[in-house]
């Protein structure tokens, strides 16, 4: 298929913020593109070079790009900086240099996604000594030959800054209408809307079909790929392969123990809850590799996890989930995440970091057993899979600590041995639930003390002054609410001034910098990526920002590297805690 014909949705999309109009933008799209390009386009729609799980990244940056407009254009670099500060986008310079040049000359052939997306993926294969003037070169190459709205979406794409806010519900239900909405009854509005599903129970099928199908591959390309050749049947076939990452299950929260039996029934089982990392770590024969939450590979940053896998896992194949939590050395006591969170992105000394930041593995599920998948038996068969394949060793690898009861005793008990013992208070789980990948649907509970933080992610901040002008100071902070990020307050308290402190100014402004997309005086506006966990005395009702709600002395706790944009708090949740407060 022809590159330009996934720009014009590209531009469709962009002129609309409405979630229906996207939606139905991709089904339509969806259902004309061959079977054999619908992998590589989808993965584009979504701005993506390579699937979630992939840890392959181009590594280019705006400085890179602009050399590369550069090139292609033949205008100056003053130039072009000039009209990025302008439009604040690369992707617009780009379009509009290219047009210029362009008028006169006339291409040749036309551009495939296909060809798009080989090249693009070829960026990230070159590396080494002078492969900063390769990718340019290669990036110049593909701008040269592209149309004005082509280089524009090329650029996006390779500045993961696509601009057209297509979030993975709209995908989800594109896939749904595009492959299913022959099946079903609908009826529309005279201007051709849907305003009412009549077999809404077969369509919450399809839905729920698509969602399983990608939480378990992750991966919306060959979920439509199935859906495409064979229907339902086919993305209910969609299975797990052990090596690739699927969602994690995750946890809703209970208020006390007896909402938590509610939830999870009588007897439930209750653990400790550590205060670490989530860990899915995957092992097929000697090949282990190790996931976040965010599905990220960190496999090469936990170098003694693999060697525990290898030694006291006793099964070839499997997919565990678990958290690492960090621990003294000295006094072999539990540290709070904060310590072990900059391993995730350590790249050097990655040995002498394991051995001084030395983590604990408690293993507390299990996804897949000798190559099958087990998210379907019951957790309290799961669980003794667990128990009869981990050897115990504490301080390296060990099955979660646990009770199963229905005391309200022997678990306030059991929460209190949690707490002493440096643990953030207890999980509790229904017996006989099932896994269910990227699900919050209350098999899993965390009961928790205090009050909650919330996770935030920055998209604004501004340089501070006098002895901070060096820095990103103050950072404006947005929950989530259906793919929308809105704000919610500014916080620049809980920080340090000095990088060994802990979590500093410049080390906020190390990660905050390469995300700027546009500075305005003192602001700048940022990608939203980082996430950080911030704690507050009170949620307050707030017409300045876009929430409706603002914090009052919001003081940010701790950076969040394992969580993505996608996990943050969401709107719901502060309406919920706001509403509770009142209480
Ligand atoms: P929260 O991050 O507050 O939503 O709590 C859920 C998280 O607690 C999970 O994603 C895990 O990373 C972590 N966790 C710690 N201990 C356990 C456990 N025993 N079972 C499940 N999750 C746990």
């Amino acid at each position: 298929m022809q590159y330009s014909k996934l720009v014009d949705v590209y531009v469709r999309l962009e002129a609309t913020t409405k979630r229906l109009e996207h939606m139905h933008i991709i089904s339509e799209f969806l259902k004309e593109i061959d079977v054999d390009d619908l992998g590589t386009t989808i993965l584009l729609l979504e701005g993506r070079i390579f699937p979630r799980w992939d840890e392959r990244e181009i590594g280019m940056a705006s400085k890179m790009m602009l050399k590369a407009i550069n090139v292609a254009s033949g205008e100056t670099k003053k130039r072009i900086n000039s009209e990025w500060k302008k439009t604040g986008d690369l992707g617009t310079v780009s379009y509009n240099l290219i047009k210029k040049k362009r008028q006169s000359t006339l291409r040749s052939y036309e551009l495939t996604v296909k060809k798009v997306l080989k090249n693009l993926r070829d960026l990230a294969a070159i590396e080494g000594i002078g492969s900063v003037d390769k990718k340019i070169q290669l990036v110049a190459e593909l701008l040269t030959s592209a149309k004005p709205n082509e280089a524009k979406y090329i650029v996006r794409t390779i500045l993961n800054d696509m601009r057209i806010g297509v979030g993975e519900g709209s995908v989800r239900d594109a896939i749904v209408w595009a492959f299913f909405g022959k099946k079903l009854k609908v009826k529309y509005s005279k201007e051709g809307n849907i305003i009412d599903i009549e077999d809404r129970e077969k369509y919450n099928r399809y839905v729920d079909a698509v969602q399983r199908a990608y939480n378990i591959t992750n991966d919306f390309a060959p979920v439509a790929e199935a859906a495409k050749k064979h229907g339902l049947e086919g993305i209910e076939k969609l299975e797990m392969s052990i090596g690739m990452p699927l969602k994690v299950m995750l946890a809703l929260k209970v208020e006390d123990i007896d909402e938590g039996f509610e939830r999870c029934g009588k007897p439930a089982e209750f653990e400790f809850k550590y205060d670490g990392m989530r860990m899915q770590i995957h092992k097929d024969g000697m090949e282990v590799k190790i996931f976040t939450r965010k599905l990220e590979n960190v496999t090469n940053q936990f170098p003694e996890v693999v060697d525990y896998v290898k030694k006291y896992v006793d099964e070839k194949r499997v997919i565990l989930d678990s958290e690492a939590v960090g621990y003294s050395k000295k006094s072999g006591k539990y540290l709070p995440f904060q310590s072990i969170s900059q391993r995730i992105r350590r790249k050097y000394d990655i040995k002498r970091m394991s051995e001084e930041l030395p983590v604990e593995v408690n293993i507390f599920d299990i996804i897949n057993y000798r190559g099958k998948s087990v998210v379907n038996d019951a957790f309290e068969e799961r669980k003794k899979i667990i128990k009869k394949i981990i050897k115990n060793v504490p301080k390296k690898i060990k099955v979660a600590e646990s009770i199963v009861t229905a005391s309200k005793k022997e678990v306030q008990d059991f929460y209190k041995e949690a707490i002493n013992s440096g643990n953030e208070g207890l999980m509790v789980k229904k017996l006989e639930a099932p896994y269910t990948p990227g699900a919050r649907v209350g098999f899993m509970c965390k009961l928790k003390g205090t009050k909650e933080n919330l996770d935030l992610v920055v998209v604004k901040a501004e340089w501070g002054e006098g002895r901070r002008s060096k820095w990103l100071s103050s950072y404006t902070l947005a929950c989530m609410d259906k793919n929308n990020f809105l704000e919610i307050g500014k916080a620049s308290t809980g920080l340090k001034e000095k990088r060994e402190e802990g979590l500093s100014f410049a080390e906020m402004t190390d990660l905050l910098k390469p995300l700027i997309k546009k500075e305005e005086g003192k602001e700048v506006i940022l990608k939203p990526k980082v996430v950080i966990e911030v704690a507050y005395e009170e949620i307050q009702k707030s017409p300045t920002y876009s929430s409706g709600y603002a914090l009052r002395f919001p003081r940010v706790t701790q950076l969040r590297l394992d969580r993505s944009p996608e996990d943050i708090s969401t709107l719901k949740m502060v309406e919920t805690f706001y509403s509770k407060q009142k209480k």
